[in-house]
């Protein structure tokens, strides 16, 4: 469910055309719902209220100050993976006990921030790291409780770029020896071991890769209970997948109705940490389409929006969705591209869409999660703006980049 929708052939996002922001701020912009943010927060917080749970947001997804304040104030927490999301979730105003902190390469420094601003938990990767938060929560004075991330060697069913729970992923500690890793972690001074952390993959659509990791990291409780380690948090990690294009992706009820039954008699605080599934189809990229260009074999539609700009079908082949903001009569196929010097450089191949001309505005659907994150200055191109609607209202919320912005901190 989400809040962009055709009326009278245009475009509106909530109550706002698209094309009336898109002729305020310029073109490539990204347009982020309010209200089906706060909605996908709200489906998720509510289909756990079952049992004691946090929900974090992940702001990799998308770390609009904006974005995170919305959801502060609706009672969310934050799952951070780097220096930088600590800063702007604090700055957003997150409570550091709804913080929690996860990455396989946390620096001494981040981890030193991170304790001294009072975070909820580390979910720790490996038993080097412990032994760095360990030392570092020494040399402060405090202890600090941890979860150890275990990669429960679960296929998720996704691209294979953002599997994350497979024995040969990066990611956290292997199941089949997790017992040591769990003991040898309890030895070390100023961290209390309490909890155990998966996050298995990203656009998931099905449910049972988590009943699976969920029944794996059961047992493992069980084990290390026995063994004397009282586990009093399961985080559950995020990955619930959204609709690009066909997909049939789980709801959050359905998913707390497989879950939660599993979770119910065991009595710990249970964590999530959705990202994609709060922002994903909360968003929109628009921009304007600067020429119609008539190759050998295409057709080509050339944006000025580029791969910078949203790098998601260029680094992952990804699906979106793209549409003329205001329908008209006729169709046209052609690649939608950028204008980047790229031949990877590409919003979608071979599409069907309305016929659009120069000075048109189309709109990259779904680009809320992963879309301006991901953005860079590639080509030396300005960094879009950011526009928040709310109701019939719309602020932007940040402001595309400055030719001067592209001079920051350099010097000759
Ligand atoms: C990226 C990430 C998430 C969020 O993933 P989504 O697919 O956006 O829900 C959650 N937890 C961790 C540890 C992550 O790295």
């Amino acid at each position: 469910m989400h809040y962009f929708g055709f009326k009278n052939g245009q475009l509106y996002c909530e109550n706002v055309k698209v094309a009336t922001i898109a002729k305020t701020t310029g073109t490539p912009v990204y347009i982020y719902s309010k209200r089906t943010i706060v909605e996908h927060f709200r489906k998720i917080d509510e289909a756990f209220a079952g049992v004691d749970h946090l929900v974090c947001y992940a702001l990799k997804a998308n770390p609009a100050l904006a974005i995170i304040k919305t959801l502060q104030k609706e009672g969310c927490g934050a799952d951070i993976v780097s220096g930088g999301e600590l800063y702007k979730a604090l700055r957003a105003g997150i409570a550091p006990e709804k913080i929690v902190y996860a990455g396989v390469g946390k620096t001494r420094a981040e981890i030193e921030t991170a304790i001294k601003s009072r975070i909820f938990m580390f979910n720790i990767e490996s038993i080097p790291e412990a032994e760095r938060i360990s030392a570092v929560a020494k040399k402060l004075g405090k202890t600090v409780e941890v979860a150890l991330r275990i990669n429960p060697d679960v296929d998720p069913d996704t691209h294979h770029y953002i599997t994350t729970g497979k024995k040969e992923n990066k990611f956290g500690l292997n199941i089949s020896k997790a017992k040591e890793y769990f003991l040898a972690a309890a030895r070390l001074p100023n961290i209390k071991v309490c909890g155990i952390h998966t996050h298995i993959g990203s656009q998931i659509t099905k449910v049972e890769p988590y009943v699976l990791t969920l029944k794996k990291i059961i047992a493992l409780k069980a084990i290390l209970e026995k063994s004397g380690l009282r586990i009093t948090r399961l985080n559950i990690g995020g990955g619930l997948g959204i609709i690009y294009d066909n997909e049939t992706p789980s709801t959050p009820a359905n998913f707390a109705s497989k879950v939660l039954p599993l979770l119910k008699p065991l009595g710990v605080k249970v964590i999530l940490e959705p990202g994609r599934f709060i922002v994903g189809n909360a968003g929109i990229m628009a921009a304007e389409v600067q020429y119609i260009k008539k190759g050998e074999v295409k057709n080509y539609v050339i944006l000025d929006a580029g791969m910078n700009d949203l790098i998601r079908p260029s680094l992952y082949d990804a699906y979106h969705d793209i549409v003329a903001v205001k329908k008209t009569s006729g169709k046209l196929k052609a690649d939608i591209v950028g204008p980047i010097c790229e031949s990877g450089d590409f919003f979608g191949k071979n599409r069907v869409i309305d016929k659009v001309k120069e000075g048109d505005f189309v709109a990259v659907m779904s680009a809320g999660a992963y879309g301006f994150s991901m953005a860079s200055n590639y080509n030396c191109r300005r960094k879009p703006a950011e526009v928040l609607v709310d109701g019939s209202k719309f602020k932007i919320v940040r402001k595309r980049e400055t030719y001067q912005d592209l001079l920051n901190g350099e010097s000759f």
